[in-house]
This record gives C-alpha cells, sequence and structure tokens, in this order.
C-alpha cells in the first residue's frame, strides 16, 4: 500500500470515528474497572469515557482529558528495535540511549499527531492506543459481567471520565440500557455540560457523584479553566428535580481548602435538597 493509499484509510477511519462519537453509536472508553467500592454504593464497574472540558491542576488523569484516541508509549515494553521510527509520516519518533546503554524510542508529542501508524509495527506492544471504542451494546456486555455482584451489594455501574456528559448521546443510549436491564447507573460528573443531552443525561442516572470545587468563580477559572456559573446553575437544576447527589469537595491546597471556601459550599449544599452525602477529599485521595 502506498502513502496516498494509507493517508485515505487514516482520514476516512478518522471521519468514521468522528461520526460515530457524535451520533453516539459509538462510545470512547479509557478504562473500565471492574470490583470498585469507592465510585458510588456496593459494588461498582467503573466506565472512564475520554475527554473533559476542565483543567484541573490537581488533575491526576491528564491522559483522559483530550477527546480523541491519543498513543499510548510504554517505555517498559520497548526494546528499541527501530520499526516505528521510519514509518512515522512526522518525524516524531527518535530513538534514545539510556544510562545503561539500551535504546527507548522517544515519541515527541508536539509533532506527533496520533495517526496509528507505528502501532502497527511495535509488535512488543510498546505502542498502543489509549481509548478504546465501544457499542453500547459491546459496553453492557463488558458491565454486565459483573450483573450478580451489583444485585448481592447493591452496586451498578459508574460512568465518569474525564466527564462523562460529553459523550452525551452514547451516555444516554447507554443509561437507557442499564435502565432496561434494572442495573443502576451513577455518574461520576463534575457537572460542566451546557448541552440540552448533557443535561438530560444528568437528570437520566440514578446517582450523581459530583465534584463542588469552589464557589469563587475567578479562583475555579484559574484552577480548572472555566468558571462555575455553568456548574452551580446544573448543580441547583437537579437539585430541584430530587436527583440524589452524593458531593465530593476535594482538599486542594491554596485552590480549595480554605475555611471560607469550605463554609461558602456547605452553607450552598445545606439550601439544597436530595444531597445524600458530602465528602471532603484529601489531596492524595483525589481522582
Ligand atoms: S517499534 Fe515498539 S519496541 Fe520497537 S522501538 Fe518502536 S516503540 Fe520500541
Ligand atoms: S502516531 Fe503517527 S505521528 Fe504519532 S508517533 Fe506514531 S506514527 Fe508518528
Amino acid at each position: 500500500m502506498n502513502d496516498a493509499t494509507d493517508t485515505a484509510d487514516g482520514t476516512r477511519a478518522l471521519v468514521e470515528d468522528t461520526r460515530s462519537l457524535v451520533d453516539g453509536t459509538r462510545g470512547l472508553v479509557s478504562q473500565i474497572i471492574h470490583g470498585s467500592f469507592v465510585d458510588g454504593h456496593g459494588v461498582r464497574t467503573t466506565v472512564f469515557l475520554k475527554g473533559c472540558p476542565l483543567r484541573c491542576l490537581w488533575c491526576c488523569n491528564p491522559e483522559g482529558q483530550d477527546r480523541g484516541r491519543e498513543i499510548k508509549y510504554t517505555s517498559a515494553h520497548c526494546t528499541g528495535c527501530a520499526k516505528c521510527v521510519p514509518v512515522c509520516p512526522r518525524a516524531a519518533i527518535s530513538l534514545e540511549t539510556e544510562p545503561d546503554g539500551s535504546t527507548r524510542a522517544r515519541i515527541d508529542r508536539r509533532l506527533c499527531d496520533d495517526c496509528g501508524r507505528c502501532i502497527e509495527v511495535c509488535y512488543l506492544g510498546a505502542l498502543d492506543w489509549f481509548g478504546k471504542y465501544y457499542t453500547v451494546d459491546e459496553l453492557f456486555a463488558e458491565v454486565k459481567k459483573d450483573e450478580k455482584f451489583y444485585s448481592a451489594s447493591g452496586g451498578g455501574v459508574t460512568v465518569g471520565g474525564g466527564e462523562p456528559t460529553l459523550q452525551p448521546s452514547f451516555l444516554r443510549r447507554f443509561l437507557k440500557k442499564c435502565r432496561e436491564a434494572y442495573i443502576h447507573a451513577a455518574l461520576d460528573t463534575c457537572l460542566y455540560t451546557t448541552t440540552d443531552e448533557g443535561v438530560r443525561a444528568l437528570e437520566e442516572a440514578d446517582l450523581l457523584l459530583c465534584d463542588i470545587k469552589t464557589l469563587d468563580p475567578e479562583q475555579h477559572l484559574r484552577a480548572t479553566g472555566k468558571r462555575n456559573d455553568v456548574i452551580l446553575r446544573n448543580l441547583r437544576h437537579l437539585s430541584a428535580r430530587g436527583k440524589p447527589m452524593i458531593v465530593r469537595i476535594p482538599l486542594i491546597p491554596g485552590h480549595t481548602d480554605s475555611p471560607e471556601n469550605l463554609r461558602a459550599v456547605i452553607e450552598l449544599l445545606c439550601t439544597l435538597r436530595s444531597i445524600e452525602r458530602v465528602d471532603l477529599l484529601p489531596v492524595h485521595e483525589y481522582g
């Protein structure tokens, strides 16, 4: 196959990927964790959808922020065979000599456009995709494997991210599937969604695990890249609808942990109904 054919195939695949994400027939999942005890009631299967509208300074999962698939490089699996170097159309890969004399690939992320060609020649799995596409049925089949644990523990599925409402159509289809199977479905959300469909997804979940970081809009902007007006509007709207919520306040030194901020957040929460619980999360437990 020549370069032009490769490029045409790559472009077609990218268009197809983008179309399926927009129409919600497929979702981009960065990780699935089975048997979690920390993402809601009982035993949970936690699905992480890729992409987040916030850029929190303390984010523990920065590789989940981008909406698209990305190249994942695991240096421990790299033998320095150099097969990936000549196939990269953007000359983003070089080989570097380690202090022990071994060679390893190095990717210049500023040049890489995530075309994926290097993955095809890396037989040792040092290069792979971060983010995998699932149809609703495929994802549902994966979480259904744990169904007996849900019924025994009062658990279910938790969809987080990133921010799950960034893939609202796929998310709503998945929630519907869970609802039809009587599987409890929670969302782990920052509540930052500006689309009607994103808000509908929040309304349709059985439980929301939501972060409230700071009530100061300027501080929120500095710490996350967004003001908090959308988040607070959604919080009040969902509370007015009686949506069960567990609110988490991350205690980030210098950003969210001042007594004034904590008092203001608690005072706000006291005016709302449907808040089941408030958790204070020390920074080492956050993420
Ligand atoms: S092809 Fe894979 S194993 Fe070989 S140098 Fe590239 S990343 Fe390393
Ligand atoms: S994904 Fe494409 S551009 Fe990025 S390093 Fe691999 S071959 Fe190069």
